[in-house]
């Protein structure tokens, strides 16, 4: 069976984690420091936070923006469940947008259309690693007639007055818009570390502040630091400090920290990110790419751009002209050939949540066009050139199977 995406774990991870473990202190501590100083020097941001998920990011940055009932936050219908359920857990409205047809990123114009009085935070999500295009995305919500409309209820709402871009970058650690790294293209921009990501700590998250002045972003990371500790105003690791036990709880914040043990995973990976990662996907990219070119029912992924390169978490391929139920007998019969392949993503108005909730699938057309045409394939960088090519076989294989008996 060749895996979908099985984490990369080599001696100098186990060497790093094993170092946590002998080390005494396996919580939030010097490793997670560490991991983000290299961050934040790796993307070209000041600050940024560690924490144990990107969900957990996310959510923490619209509490911090005061996002809650009444507000809206603006996202694509084409995304993983996350990107909305962090939006409903402050209380606020998830509003759709439908996404393009070329890549998988939000649409503009429609993202733009969506805009109401209400509308605290625009969420772009980097669809398989592909950047959205946030010149245009910044353009909009520092427009004028935008900025007229924004009505702002909090201190920092006030300070920004304007929506606040907070971009779901889940997929796209090291991917790059304009020669610069996403972390840097929004207010703020959250990263996940999740096992199946490019970037791993088996769990993990991390939220890189690049919010304009007057905004003193190691301020900011100070509150959410706090935020994500019970609104503790003393982590651990200080409170270990002779005679430093007392602590106050200054709001009632989440729990959610980023552990040593879990960092040292992502310090180990990330030494080899840039060098050995990142040019090793792209190359498996290329390598789909040019595989399926001559076949006319390959609608390939747009992997780079003139402005933008990917940083090649999915390889999302989808078939012309076929409808959901041959979209799957395809993907069983690639099962059945030993390949591990997936969807990314099921539209959030076909999960059950959001569809009792009253989200309409017809009301995006282009999402679930996507969705019903789309398999991703295996790409990480344990994938060999061979097995690669058996997953091209068997994609070409159930097509032919599959189209020849409907
Ligand atoms: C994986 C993922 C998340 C959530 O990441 P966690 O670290 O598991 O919380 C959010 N958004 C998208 C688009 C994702 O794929």
């Amino acid at each position: 069976m060749i895996p979908f995406s099985p984490p990369h774990i080599d001696d100098a991870i186990i060497r790093e984690v094993t170092d946590a473990l002998r080390s005494g202190w396996i919580t939030t501590g010097p490793k997670t420091k560490q991991l983000e100083k290299e961050l934040a020097t790796y993307v070209g941001v000041q600050d940024v936070l560690c924490l144990n998920s990107a969900t957990a990011g996310l959510e923490l940055m619209l509490r911090w923006f005061g996002v809650k009932e009444g507000d809206e936050v603006i996202l694509p219908a084409y995304t993983y469940s996350a990107t909305a359920n962090v939006v409903i857990h402050c209380g606020a409205v998830p509003v759709l947008a439908d996404v393009n047809g070329d890549d998988f990123n939000i649409d503009i114009q429609k993202m733009e259309a969506a805009i109401t009085a209400r509308t605290k935070v625009i969420m772009p999500v980097d669809i398989g690693g592909l950047p959205c295009d946030y010149a245009a995305i910044n353009r909009v919500v520092n427009e004028m007639q935008h900025k007229q409309k924004f009505v702002p209820a909090t201190a920092e709402q006030e300070k920004l007055g304007r929506i606040m871009v907070l971009s779901d970058a889940a997929h796209s650690i090291g991917a790059t818009y304009q020669g610069k790294r996403t972390g840097t293209l929004a207010d703020a921009t959250v990263f996940s570390f999740h096992a199946v990501k490019n970037l791993t700590t088996a769990e993990g998250g991390a939220v890189c502040l690049h919010l304009p002045a007057p905004f003193d972003n190691a301020f900011i990371y100070r509150q959410l630091n706090t935020k994500s500790l019970h609104g503790q105003n003393k982590d651990a690791l200080a409170k270990m400090q002779k005679g430093n036990w007392e602590y106050d709880i200054v709001e009632a914040g989440m729990k959610c920290n980023m552990p040593d043990v879990l960092a040292a995973i992502g310090l180990a990976t990330f030494r080899s990110y840039e060098n050995m990662h990142l040019p090793r996907r792209k190359q498996l990219a290329h390598r789909y790419a040019e595989a399926f070119k001559e076949f006319d029912w390959a609608q390939l992924p747009v992997i780079d751009t003139s402005d933008k390169t990917s940083s090649y978490h999915l390889y999302m391929l989808r078939i012309r002209n076929i409808h959901v139920t041959q979209r799957n007998a395809i993907i069983q019969n690639i099962f059945d050939q030993d390949v591990a392949v997936n969807v990314h993503f099921k539209p959030l108005p076909l999960l059950t949540y959001y569809k009792e909730l009253g989200y309409k699938m017809e009301a995006y057309p282009v999402a679930f066009d996507n969705y019903s045409r789309e398999i991703s394939l295996p790409l990480y960088v344990d994938l060999t050139d061979e097995q690669l090519d058996l997953v091209v076989k068997a994609v070409i294989k159930a097509r032919h199977d599959v189209l020849s008996v409907s």
